[in-house]
């Protein structure tokens, strides 16, 4: 390609228009185009096209850095014959977002610890993602202290307006957050100013029966709760921990290998969770 002003001026021109992909391509393109006679056209819709789905491709990678899911917990890595009270086409259904995301509708998952809530409160929203949905993912008792922190600055309402660009939230281990840890009600009035507007996935060990230690008091509860399940889908957990039934493969496949009566057995008996099987009801307390 000959040196000419143009080819001078328009990596400038192209960065100032942030069109970053053209500016990198365009010099093998306009290569192509002049070696194959191209129409300019041609050449044109070549690179905004281009362009085009690499911004696509940069505001996916912006959102999920933004949206800070775990790694790696997506739902193809969730083995959904784990949890047999799940189903995957709904949850597959619920992951391409659509209606009820417009309609702030809500998802609750509630299951013992290691069931696997947070893995697949990760992998919807991972999957939102992907479909230009905008999600945050929080430890609920960090989320409550930072809007405690705002409303001591009398900046509380900013602050859940601030959540309003995320399409989903999703609040992680609600039954973490405790009355005397901080003001719950900052929570009550996030789910408020959501309610019928904007979605909330909760993660909680406990159904309903246990909420009444996290927000101030009863009627409070009543009402976090009534907004919440108004229109929502529950899914139910009940499974044994994921981790622990891992675990205990694991070191009865490597004992079995072995055949060494020397080695550790895995010691059942000793898990301090192993009162809670599988057959716990929803409204068991089942506390880490
Ligand atoms: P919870 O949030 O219910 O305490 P996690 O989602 O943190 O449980 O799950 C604990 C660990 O087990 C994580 O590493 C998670 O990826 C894994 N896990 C749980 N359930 C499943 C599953 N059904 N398929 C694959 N991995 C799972
Ligand atoms: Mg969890």
């Amino acid at each position: 390609m000959s040196m000419t002003v143009e080819t001078a001026t328009l990596p400038t021109l192209l960065t100032a228009l942030r069109l970053p992909t053209v500016a990198r391509l365009w010099p093998e393109f306009c290569t192509r185009a002049d070696k194959e006679g191209w129409p300019a056209e041609r050449l044109l819709a070549a690179l905004c096209e281009l362009e085009l789905s690499e911004r696509e491709q940069r505001r996916i990678q912006r959102h999920l850095a933004a949206a800070r899911l775990p790694q790696g917990k997506t739902l193809d890595a969730f083995d959904f014959l784990a949890v047999p009270t799940l189903s995957q086409a709904r949850v597959r259904a619920l992951a391409e977002g659509d209606g009820w995301l417009q309609a702030g509708h809500n998802l609750l998952a509630f299951g013992p610890p290691g069931s696997g809530k947070t893995h697949l409160a990760a992998g919807i929203g991972y999957e939102l993602i992907q479909r230009g949905y905008r999600v945050l993912m929080a430890r609920t008792s960090d989320l409550v202290q930072r809007l405690q922190m705002a409303r001591q600055e009398l900046a509380l309402s900013q602050e859940i307006a601030k959540l309003d660009k995320f399409d989903l939230l999703i609040l992680d281990d609600l039954s973490y957050v405790r009355k005397d840890q901080a003001e719950t009600s900052a929570l009550f009035e996030l789910i408020a100013a959501r309610y019928e507007r904007r979605s909330i996935m909760i993660t909680a060990n406990q159904p309903f029966s246990g909420w009444e230690a996290i927000f101030p008091d009863k009627a409070m509860t009543i009402a976090a709760i009534d907004r919440l399940v108004h229109h929502a889908v529950i899914f139910e957990m009940n499974v044994e921990s994921y981790r622990r039934r891992a675990a205990y493969a694991a070191a009865t496949s490597l004992s079995d290998i072995e055949g060494d009566a020397q080695k550790p057995q895995p010691k059942k008996e000793k898990d301090p969770a192993q009162n809670s099987t599988p057959t716990a009801t929803p409204d068991s307390d089942i506390e880490a």
